[in-house]
């Protein structure tokens, strides 16, 4: 290798590469103090909270009812402490990372580019004027960092607003059918989250035109014009394009919204007693244990479930199947994969990919691209192709957490990644549930036996032979003879919005959910069992939830029923054990 690129590999491999996987490292810590806290400070506090609630119920009255208010003071107390703590350790720790981690990565990309620019220009002249483009890819990571943050920080303005909006549910499930009031306000702060939520999408899709033409991707081009368009689009609506009585209406239809969803989750509420009731009536303690797991007077309440979230990848260095066999026979294009200048082959069913050194968010550049798919494993810093950015994939696993709570589902979720080892799994294999259980059962430790069932299997991966799916789950649900090894896989589209709750509906499968409701009728587009094959777009509901309730899909009341046979059956029921 010429003295040029051995400098150039040398830098990336000793220098930049060890630095930023701290960095990368320190930047994932810090997204995930919030679960962390979530699963293993909030829920166990949560399910110690319910019990006492339910312990106030079995005195007289007034005495049961003066209980209850002192559980809930304390309750709001302790929120107030826990929240604050854990939102300003991680809005700190992100700003500080990610300022830190791109001022120090800028420096030593630049210096780093000049030592071998020099060496290059005196051995390799051609390859130093080449250089130049890893300059420029250097200057638009910066932005996009930019960009990220601003990203990271709105998501975080929501998730403040969705623990907000919690608090006032459990106050208001402290009160009875008085607290259902307290709807109207949760309906107005769900209306401010969603104008955030579609701001966020407006700025994250200028960043994605800015760069995507500034690096001549177009996917990445297309994708930010699409986002742009639902975002703004979602904004308008939000927001009555301006035109104060629209916004009004708009507002008053968010708290009627947000009415709706408290009685839901009173009647969710008494829909998970009697089905526990039904499920072990003889056994008492059962019940109590069950009641406390579900935290069934906090909110939001549901039966835990744990979502094992995998990030799908391709490996440079696997000797059979890695990114340069698969550039080389036309399944991926590497440069449109890394977000270089590429044209769009798929249009809507690109995947938002991104390619970075192994361990790091450091992408890789273009230089090492060409070297790669010349020489093959070996020949560079090893790097990895994702099928998902990390950024997105929490933003499906968060919408998915947030609309399963009124099935009395309360998902918690870590993100990992899996390696994609056999030609069956880019494109992904749809055809039958084999190569998925496969994965399942090689990756996860999965079996057939329904054991473990609270813990969820998912896979964000490229995409699926055919451009008809979406999704896959393999669901295990005995009273419908379907024992599989269960879990989900799913895709990212464009535009994301609409498509973000692909992961949501799969989920929904995984529960026990079909597309079509309990009636046997077939669902329209607010609901997130919805499936685009029925051509059955549009119910009375579906103007009113879009444009003034909920400005979203949903699962239904209904929903919530199906999924409680589910969770109750013979089989499934010792996922209630505590
Ligand atoms: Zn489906």
């Amino acid at each position: 290798m010429a003295a040029c690129q051995t400098v150039q590999q040398w830098i990336t491999q000793n220098v930049l590469v060890p630095v930023t996987e701290f960095i990368t490292e320190a930047q994932e810590k810090c997204d995930e103090i919030g679960n962390w806290v979530e699963e293993n400070v909030e829920q166990p506090f949560e399910q110690q909270v319910s019990e006492a609630e339910e312990w106030c119920s079995d005195w007289p009255w007034p005495l049961d009812w003066i209980c209850d208010i002192v559980v809930v003071i304390v309750t709001v107390i302790v929120w107030e402490i826990v929240t604050v703590v854990k939102w300003v350790v991680t809005i700190v720790c992100q700003i500080v990372t990610v300022v830190v981690g791109t001022v120090v990565t800028w420096v030593l990309q630049v210096v780093g580019w000049f030592v071998s620019f020099v060496v290059c220009v005196f051995t390799d002249p051609v390859a130093a004027i080449l250089s130049i483009r890893d300059l420029w890819t250097a200057y638009l990571d910066v932005i996009g960092r930019a960009f990220g943050l601003v990203d990271t920080l709105l998501a975080d303005v929501g998730g403040i607003l969705g623990d907000l909006e919690n608090i006032v549910d459990t106050v208001a499930s402290g009160l009875g059918w008085l607290g259902t009031l307290l709807g109207f306000i949760k309906g107005v702060i769900h209306l401010v989250r969603d104008v955030i939520d579609a701001a966020r999408d407006v700025i994250h899709a200028v960043g994605d035109l800015y760069i995507g033409i500034l690096s001549g991707n177009l996917c990445r081009i297309i994708r930010g014009g699409a986002d742009l368009i639902t975002g703004s689009l979602r904004l308008g609506f939000d927001t009555g394009f301006g035109f104060l009585p629209w916004a009004g209406a708009r507002a008053v239809g968010s708290s009627i919204g947000g009415f709706r969803d408290e009685i839901e989750q009173y009647r969710l509420e008494r829909l998970i007693r009697r089905s526990l009731a039904n499920a072990f009536d003889k056994d008492e303690d059962r019940v109590k244990r069950a009641i406390k797991k579900i935290g069934i007077n906090v909110r939001p309440m549901g039966l835990p479930f744990h979502i094992d979230a995998r990030r799908m990848f391709l490996n440079s260095e696997n000797a059979t199947f890695n990114p340069k066999t698969l550039h080389d026979a036309g399944v991926i294009n590497l440069y449109r994969m890394a977000g270089y200048w590429s044209d769009c082959d798929k249009i809507y069913n690109e995947p938002d990919t991104e390619v970075v050194y192994t361990g790091t968010n450091l992408h890789v550049t273009y230089a090492d691209l060409g070297t790669y798919l010349a020489n093959g494993p070996g020949s560079t810093t090893p790097f990895r192709v994702y099928a998902i950015t990390r950024m997105k994939f929490r933003t499906h696993l968060d919408t998915a957490q947030r609309k399963m709570q009124v099935l009395g589902v309360r998902l918690f979720y870590e993100i990992g990644e899996i390696e994609a080892t056999l030609p069956e799994h880019v494109p992904f294999n749809a055809g039958t549930f084999a190569v998925q259980q496969a994965l399942f059962a090689a990756a996860f430790g999965r079996d057939a036996s329904g054991r473990g069932l609270d813990t969820i299997p998912v896979v964000s991966l490229f995409s699926y032979i055919g451009l008809q799916d979406f999704g896959l789950t393999t669901p295990f649900n005995p009273s419908k003879k379907e024992r599989n090894i269960s879990g989900v896989t799913y895709r990212n589209l464009t535009p994301d919005w609409g498509l973000r709750f692909v992961l949501a509906h799969e989920l929904g499968h995984y529960v026990s959910l079909d597309h079509k409701n309990r009636a046997g009728g077939v669902r329209a587009l607010d609901e997130i069992m919805y499936v685009g094959s029925s051509h059955h777009y549009l119910a009375a509901s579906t103007p009113f939830e879009y444009l003034l309730l909920e400005g979203e899909p949903r699962f239904t009341f209904d929903d919530a029923r199906t999924v409680w046979e589910w969770i109750t059956s013979d089989v499934v029921r010792d996922i209630l054990l505590p």
